[in-house]
């Protein structure tokens, strides 16, 4: 199932058409995008395998975040090996956690704003969280995936680095910096679930030099240092996880900081996980 957010429904993403859920179902599910995780179970129990319609037509530019309003959103730190060695750190034995506070949502396609010239860019598969959660093991945590979502974790250096501690999550939560979508796709969706290829690429005035089309970065979930069960099971050791939250779990190498360039004004990024789809955001000056 691809499970969409448009014009604040809830909506199935079939042959390419959308059906809205809360129509389709009666009632029983929707329109509120987020009520579609918290009964996970039933929903899926209901839409496995059946043909909705009628779907209509839309534009990818209309979506929106497929949870808008999680109670809380995770994102891991150097959870790729090559990041890690780019980014001159060691390789975690626990994981690195930080948050994108909730107003840095945004649908798959936004407009982001540069609030500086120290704006960079990081591809990341998130998770949808479809249970309720607190010290499960690796089934459990593998049972609590609801889905996953291609997202972007866009982070201005400057703030994220500056003292006396570092910021992580006031430097990754300018306005419109976690897009993610376009839809949560379930894992019976993905032939190979743990091993998905991730990648970015650059078009615009950062590209120039590289035929106006730069791959800047090109990895594979496989890489991740704390798998997807991992990483929740981690986390719900200590947090209580809800149904609708969201994980980004790392990025693979290639930012920008490693390449010693920034997101320019002008600038296209198009992020893309294998059997996921892609999101595409504009970068333009604030
Ligand atoms: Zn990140």
């Amino acid at each position: 199932m691809r499970i969409a957010n448009l014009d604040g429904r809830a909506v199935l993403i079939q042959k390419g058409l959308a059906v809205d859920i809360n129509t389709a179902s009666e009632g029983r599910f929707g329109p509120d995008p987020r009520s579609i995780f918290e009964n996970w179970d039933a929903f899926r129990g209901w839409a496995a395998g059946r043909t909705l319609g009628p779907g209509k037509p839309f534009d990818e530019g209309a979506l929106q975040a497929p949870v808008p309003d999680p109670r809380q959103v995770f994102a891991i730190g150097l959870n790729y090996a090559d990041h890690a060695d780019e980014a001159k750190l060691g390789h975690p034995e626990n994981l690195v956690v930080f948050t994108k506070f909730a107003s840095a949502l945004a649908g798959p396609n936004v407009t982001v704003e540069l609030p500086s010239e120290s704006v960079d860019y990081e591809t990341e598969l998130v998770v949808v969280i479809g249970h309720k959660l607190h010290k499960g093991d690796e089934a459990e945590s593998r049972a609590a995936i609801a889905g996953y979502a291609v997202g972007q974790d866009y982070s201005e250096r400057h703030v994220q680095t500056r003292g006396p501690a570092p910021q992580f999550s006031l430097g990754k939560s300018f306005p419109n910096f976690a897009p993610f979508g376009p839809a949560v796709v379930t894992l019976d969706e993905l032939a190979t679930p743990d091993a998905l290829s991730i990648s970015a690429v650059l078009e615009g005035p950062s590209a120039a030099a590289h035929g106006g089309r730069w791959t800047v970065q090109d990895g594979t979930t496989a890489d991740m240092i704390f798998p997807v069960s991992r990483i929740i099971s981690d986390l719900s050791a200590v947090v209580t996880l809800f149904p609708g939250d969201l994980i980004f779990t790392g990025t693979p190498a290639g930012v920008g900081m490693a390449r010693g360039i920034y997101l320019r004004p002008g600038d296209t990024l198009t992020s893309t996980i294998e059997g996921l789809g892609s999101i595409s955001n504009r970068l333009v000056r604030a």
